[in-house]
């Protein structure tokens, strides 16, 4: 009896010396995650990126001169509209595409310029799920009612299986700009689909942020097979929805360097999302 519980003891010890040295191993490889994804964030900093303001491409700043290139530096999903109003953006996984007003999908070039886009890195903080059957009204809603606060900002990055999606493009257009978003954006052309799987992207800004950005949410789709996508009109779907959030605290923008800017008369208002 007494050799059993000197064995046992000694069983006891070496197990535990083993969990203790486990221990120190496992401390060593938080320790290295820790710094790798310090180096990370300071790479993909956890910003909320805005180039343009709306006020300003309200008012027909339909050139820019913000490069693909760059626009990459500041997220991996993004929204937007080309320069000339020449497509549609939608970023994903670092992937800008470009849809025309045709509807043809092309990935931007990393010299192709932007006029106005929202973009982050994407940097999950929850999730929820909302059942179906749900149209894009009540989902927004659905969206207000689980955020923390209506005064932070949010990125989406959302996997759908829709029923039914209709979708907006925008018109190309040419200077001298004469027409706003007030007249382009009843006239855009509009494309629909049914049951069709892909990827929302959208973002959140709050009332307070006024005429530089678009106030609620604003969403673009693309596709899973990367042929198909715009700006998110509607949708409606009967399949539940698992929504991937990611809240930010911190907003910067970039705005156009060149004399349509520098002359713009900032007078007319418009709201859409
Ligand atoms: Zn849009």
């Amino acid at each position: 009896m007494k050799n059993r519980i000197v064995l046992f003891g000694l069983v006891l010890t070496l197990l535990l010396s083993c969990k203790e040295n486990s221990k120190l191993t496992e401390s060593v490889d938080e320790e290295k995650v820790a710094q790798t994804s310090n180096t990370d964030s300071e790479s993909k900093p956890d910003i909320f990126y805005q180039y343009s303001i709306w006020f300003a491409f309200v008012n027909k700043v339909f050139d820019g001169d913000l490069k693909v290139s760059e626009l990459k530096t500041k997220g991996d999903i993004g929204l937007g509209s080309f320069d000339y109003l020449d497509g549609e953006l939608v970023m994903l996984d670092g992937v800008p595409y470009r849809i025309r007003e045709n509807g043809e999908i092309t990935v931007g070039q990393d010299d192709d310029e932007i006029v106005y886009s929202d973009a982050t890195f994407f940097n999950q903080d929850g999730s929820f799920q909302v059942k179906g059957p749900i149209d894009y009204t009540s989902f927004q809603k659905r969206l207000n009612t689980e955020m923390e606060s209506e005064h932070y900002f949010y990125a989406y990055r959302v996997p759908v299986k829709l029923d039914y999606i209709k979708l907006g493009g925008v018109p190309k257009v040419e200077k001298p700009f004469t027409d706003g978003l007030d007249v382009l954006l009843p006239i855009r052309p509009v494309f629909e689909a049914e049951n069709i799987s892909g990827t929302l992207v959208g973002f959140y800004c709050p009332e307070y942020i006024g005429n530089i950005n678009a106030f609620g949410h604003h969403f673009h789709f693309i596709s899973d097979d990367r042929k198909w996508g715009g700006h998110v009109m509607d949708f409606k779907t009967t399949h539940d929805i698992e929504v991937p959030w990611d809240q930010k605290t911190s907003y910067a923008f970039d705005l156009p360097k060149n004399e349509t800017f520098e002359n713009v008369k900032l007078d007319s208002e418009f709201q859409y999302n």
